[in-house]
């Protein structure tokens, strides 16, 4: 992606890679180490258990290992679009996301930037959904992948031919689409919700096809936070903790 975004960019970059990378790459590197060394494994140990135990929904039935692994991947895609909902709407949660929402540039290293906080949140919460589930635990690996290799694609800088993007954009989230998620404009960060397939942001009406400006000139990032000098790697790990900017995308429309 970073190749293809290089030779040939969809949006002309007005901050230079060299502004943003660092900050996007020390958020990465950090919760890389951070999950390695704490509970990276998690996801996929909790679904060996739930099946040795039988636990969770899809054990309770005789399924076949297609069915379960189809079944999981569904039920996990759509329980990680209702945590990003749930990360814009209340505010705690919206206080770690809001660091991913102020890259005012979106390429494929937009896909890593997260807050620590955040990443720990998000496995706490998916390990309790693979209990829930009883996910199987190829799926749950499958998912892993999946859901990586789709945001660093959606997040990318890439100039998909048109025709291609309104055909694949019936299924996945495509740059197109997830780059209104990044607008500055409320309306539409409150939209495209979703991080591989579009199906949940159709299901529940929150899939927008097309930014108020063009998807050359739509503005990313938020508000409140437009200077680039004030979002240094130090800033993005303190930026839950401070009282400014501190609206929810719903209090701010
Ligand atoms: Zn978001």
């Amino acid at each position: 992606m970073i190749g293809w975004e290089y030779f040939k960019p969809r949006r002309k970059q007005n901050i230079t890679r060299k502004k943003r990378w660092p900050v996007n790459i020390a958020l990465a590197v950090t919760n890389m180490v951070l999950m390695r060394l704490t509970v990276g494994n998690l996801a996929y140990l909790s679904a060996v258990h739930a099946t040795e135990q039988s636990w969770g929904l899809l054990n309770q039935f005789a399924l076949t290992p297609w069915a379960s692994i189809v079944i999981t991947l569904l039920l996990l895609d759509l329980a990680i679009y209702g945590q990003h909902v749930l990360s814009h709407k209340w505010s705690l949660l919206w206080r770690l996301h809001k660091v991913h929402h102020t890259d005012l540039e979106l390429d494929a290293s937009s896909a890593v930037r997260f807050h620590p906080l955040e990443i720990i949140i998000s496995m706490g919460y998916k390990v309790a959904c693979i209990y829930l589930l009883g996910a199987n635990p190829i799926a749950v690996i499958a998912f892993e992948i999946i859901l990586n290799a789709t945001a660093t694609f959606n997040h990318s800088n890439i100039d998909l031919p048109l025709k291609v993007d309104s055909i694949l954009r019936w299924i996945l989230i495509t740059p197109d689409t997830h780059r209104i998620h990044h607008s500055t404009v409320k309306a539409e960060t409150n939209s495209n919700y979703g991080f591989s397939i579009v199906l949940w942001d159709r299901v529940f009406k929150t899939y927008q096809p097309e930014p108020e400006k063009s998807q050359t000139t739509l503005e990313i990032g938020l508000p409140e936070y437009r200077n680039q000098t004030d979002l240094s790697f130090m800033r993005c790990l303190l930026l839950p903790f401070k009282a400014q900017g501190f609206k929810t995308n719903k209090n701010n429309q």
